[in-house]
């Protein structure tokens, strides 16, 4: 077996078929030098990489099949020794000329695609939101004082401020305020039976006692983060401007004649009303699940 030290220059494939007949072994097909089966393709022996030892020869062809089916069809990706982490030099034939301009334009044309792909999405994702900020703003001051909030032709306006609205309002469903306020709402409870209990409780009569020591501390109830809840909170918030719009104009029409006016307390009742009831959803919940049981088997 050679012992030669490799240098880096010699890693490549290379044809040897005047290779001293030393006892190589493939390491892919295991068969060597000395099979005398082995047909005239397996006769071209290769030592592609930095490895030593046994698994420094492969026959050029099992390699070659070793590398279709590492690369899977894209001749282009580097294939790496496993052992030795030698990225393989893979060298072919020369193209002619006109089909290394085409080549390079498809080259060039690839290292475009992402750049204008992107371009395209955002200002396509940009315009949607710009539209739909608009029919935000009508939907919720009037037409006729968008219009007039529109006649200054504010840069920032046009181009910032009314493209980031849908976003706000998708965003705005993310923050938790229920879960604050039904904590304060626990809080202040525990402080209020404090009070008029005393500080250590001590003066609970049996009954009470006795209810409460029933109930269990619940683990906390997570909000879901699953595709559903995120989309449920995006379409929520998105709906927002529909929702305080129509409120406005079902509680206040009549009462308030503004638009916006309108169209802002009746987004405020239906926000704060809503949450008021997923409070006491959350509340009732929480009760529930603090006061379960686990049935016998024989029981039910
Ligand atoms: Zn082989
Ligand atoms: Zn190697």
């Amino acid at each position: 077996m050679s012992r030669r030290p490799i240098r880096s220059s010699e890693t490549q494939i290379i044809f040897s078929p005047e290779s001293p007949r030393y006892d190589r072994t493939c390491w892919v097909c295991l068969a060597s030098d000395k099979d005398d089966d082995a047909g005239p393709v397996l006769k071209d022996w290769v030592r592609p990489c930095r490895c030593r030892g046994t698994t420094k020869w492969v026959h050029q062809a099992c390699l070659q099949r070793w590398i279709d089916e590492k690369q899977a069809g894209n001749a282009a990706a580097p294939v790496l020794c496993s052992q030795c982490r030698t990225q393989y030099r893979i060298v072919c034939p020369k193209l002619g000329p006109l089909f290394e301009c085409f080549e390079e334009y498809e080259k060039i044309i690839d290292a475009f695609s992402p750049l204008a792909t992107a371009f395209l999405v955002l200002g396509g994702v940009g315009w949607c939101a710009n539209r739909f900020g608009m029919l935000s703003l009508t939907q919720t001051l009037g037409s006729d004082a968008t219009a007039a909030l529109l006649e200054n032709r504010d840069p920032v306006l046009i181009h910032v401020t009314v493209p980031l609205i849908p976003f706000v309002l998708a965003g705005s469903r993310f923050i938790d305020w229920h879960t604050y306020g039904l904590r304060l709402y626990w809080w202040s409870q525990s402080q209020l039976k404090r009070f008029v209990l005393g500080d250590d409780g001590c003066e609970r009569n049996e009954a009470e006692a006795n209810s409460t020591s029933r109930m269990r501390e619940p683990a906390e109830l997570k909000s879901s983060s699953d595709a559903a809840t995120i989309t449920r909170r995006v379409m929520g918030g998105l709906l927002l401007p529909t929702c305080a719009a129509v409120c406005g104009q079902l509680l206040f029409d009549g009462l308030i004649e503004e638009q916006w006016k309108k169209s802002l307390l009746g987004g405020f009742v239906y926000v704060l009303g809503k949450g008021i009831v997923k409070m006491m959803y959350r509340h009732q919940q929480y009760v529930r699940q603090a006061s379960r049981t686990i049935l016998s088997w024989d029981e039910s």
